[in-house]
């Protein structure tokens, strides 16, 4: 059960930006992910997962996922770090505290990328 400030803030956030979701049913054109804060495992939340019931909360998700990658034979049983939503060839980053806060961070120019210099002669 989301607390009654959680509420006003997505509430708030929703009037201000009006398109992005609070709900598991206003995903449609959007794409969900999440990562593991354990083992860094990358999850397509939606489209994909049927389980979840459409007037799900998305921030209710932070609180009911666990982590169910595999590693030494035990579960993992991560949280999910923080919600991911990709539209439109935008990205938002939703925590805890409920609001959703664009992610500019996963656009790239090409001067991002430099040539390493090779230091030693290539063995072959
Ligand atoms: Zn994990």
């Amino acid at each position: 059960m989301p607390s009654k400030a959680l509420f006003s803030k997505s509430a708030r956030l929703k009037a201000s930006d009006g398109a992005l979701p609070t709900r598991i049913a206003d995903l449609e054109g959007s794409m969900l992910t999440s990562d593991c804060d354990c083992c860094g495992r990358h999850f397509q939340l939606y489209p994909g997962h049927a389980a979840f019931d459409g007037r799900t909360k998305l921030v209710s998700l932070l609180d009911r996922l666990v982590c169910g990658a595999r590693r030494n034979g035990r579960a993992c049983g991560g949280r999910p770090r923080r919600l991911a939503l990709m539209r439109d060839d935008r990205q938002w980053l939703l925590d805890a505290s409920g609001e959703w806060v664009e992610d500019d961070s996963a656009f790239w120019e090409p001067s991002d990328f430099e040539t390493q210099i090779e230091t030693r002669a290539a063995a072959f």
